[in-house]
């Protein structure tokens, strides 16, 4: 089949593809630039699919962009595409359907793929809309739902089938809910939300103890991700489990650059977060188009709105609680703050946990870690409403 040129490819088109289109297209107006999706769909919201399960996502198809976008950005999109090999030595992409893309660069942008459970049932993944409408559709006919994994997807699909009416088992091999982004004093604000709305929660619960799978009549599993690099075998790229990547997003291979859930991460708390993957993305697209961007440690944030209460982490691991030289101090909790725990170690900000008023990590706390105060500011910037005691 005959081959196509592209001054820029892209593989993969979700939040780190289309910001990459996003930063080429902020330097090259001109430039043919070619988006490569597996998906059936244009790019959409990923992060909805947990959010808003339980209606069938609606009438909503959450689009990152208007489908006229693209055509007015001139930006060639190749939906149902799947990139199967890449042979950087002579600037050559195949896709499954036998079509070969040559490309000036490329971005590698592929995302990850759920990791599965060893289990013999049928379980259930949800990474991609189709799968989530699918999981919806068999829903209606479940009563009895197992969530397998209580990470923060875990726990927000343990809400979504509670919203759809359903007895819902959370299950996870860690002590609490969300032991790995959270302290236990907010798993516990977690959990307790998730009992008092109807969740049974078993923690330090592995699906293998049960041996029969017949008290769920569906189960559903979020126990991590696996970086999609297995199509990048034979390419010679750099790969660690994910894309290995400099500041620039350059990968080894000249030419190609990667960005997202794909690459290895250069600084710590920013896999798996929809904000690292735009950032990433766009910084690729910009040094791409022979712009000079690097990246740099920035405050991503992850949030969970459950039911009704709104919790925040920002940089947050247990290790922290086990460091000599870091120290917290616990706000006093209020009408709009439940609670709240700041991390630093001297002057300088290490990580914030919140739950309370959405507005206090979007006003005060994010904006704060961004413009590099110190610690003591940014409790002042709570402070003015709550008096700080230390733990
Ligand atoms: C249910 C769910 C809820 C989430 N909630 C949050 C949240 O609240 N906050 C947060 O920060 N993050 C959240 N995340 C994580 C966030 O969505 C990801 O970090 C983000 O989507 C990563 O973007 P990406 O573009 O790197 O990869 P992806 O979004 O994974 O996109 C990769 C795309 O590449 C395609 N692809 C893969 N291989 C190929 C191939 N060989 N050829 C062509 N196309 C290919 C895939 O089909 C996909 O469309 C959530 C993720 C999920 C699944």
């Amino acid at each position: 089949m005959a081959g196509t040129y592209f001054d820029y490819v892209i593989v993969g088109a979700s939040r780190a593809g289309v910001s990459c289109a996003e930063g080429i297209r902020s330097l090259d107006s001109s430039g043919s630039v070619l988006l490569i999706s597996r998906e059936k769909v244009l790019p959409y919201k990923r992060t909805k699919l947990s959010k808003e399960l339980h209606n069938n996502y609606g009438d909503q198809d959450f689009l990152l962009h208007p489908p006229g976008w693209y055509e007015e950005q001139r930006i060639t999109v190749y939906l149902g595409a799947e990139a199967v090999d890449l042979a950087p030595h002579i600037y050559t992409l195949f896709l499954a359907d036998g079509r070969k893309i040559a490309y000036g660069r490329l971005c590698i942008a592929s995302g990850a793929s759920p990791l599965e459970i060893p289990d013999p049932a049928p379980v259930r993944y949800l990474r991609e809309k189709s799968e989530g409408q699918s999981i919806f559709r068999e829903a209606r006919d479940w009563q009895r739902v197992c969530v397998v994994g209580n990470g923060i997807q875990g726990v927000e699909l343990a809400e979504q089938f509670k919203l759809m009416g359903k007895e819902v088992d959370l299950t996870g091999p860690d002590s609490r809910p969300m032991a790995s982004r959270v302290d236990p004093a907010m798993s516990k604000l977690i959990e307790q939300d998730l009992l008092d709305h109807g969740v049974h929660v078993r923690n330090r619960y592995t699906l293998n103890e049960t041996g029969g799978r017949s008290e769920w009549d569906g189960i559903v599993a979020s126990v991590g991700i696996n970086p999609a690099a297995l199509w990048l075998n034979d390419s010679g790229i750099e790969t660690l489990s994910g894309v290995v990547i400099d500041t620039r997003c350059r990968t080894s291979e000249a030419e190609i650059y990667a960005a997202g859930d794909i690459a290895e991460p250069v600084f710590p708390f920013t896999s798996g977060l929809w904000h690292s993957a735009e950032y990433q993305g766009f910084t690729a697209g910009i040094n791409m188009a022979g712009g000079e961007a690097e990246l740099e440690q920035k405050p991503f944030r992850l949030k969970l709105d459950l039911f009704d209460r709104h919790f925040y982490a920002l940089w947050y691991n247990p290790a922290l609680e086990a460091d000599p030289g870091v120290e917290s101090v616990k706000l006093q909790q209020d009408r709009d703050m439940e609670y709240c725990r700041i991390f630093h170690r001297g002057d300088d900000f290490v990580s914030a946990l919140y739950c309370g008023d959405p507005s206090i990590g979007k006003t005060i706390i994010t904006p704060l870690v961004r413009q590099g105060a110190a610690f003591r500011e940014i409790v002042e910037g709570i402070e003015k409403r709550h008096a700080v005691r230390p733990v």
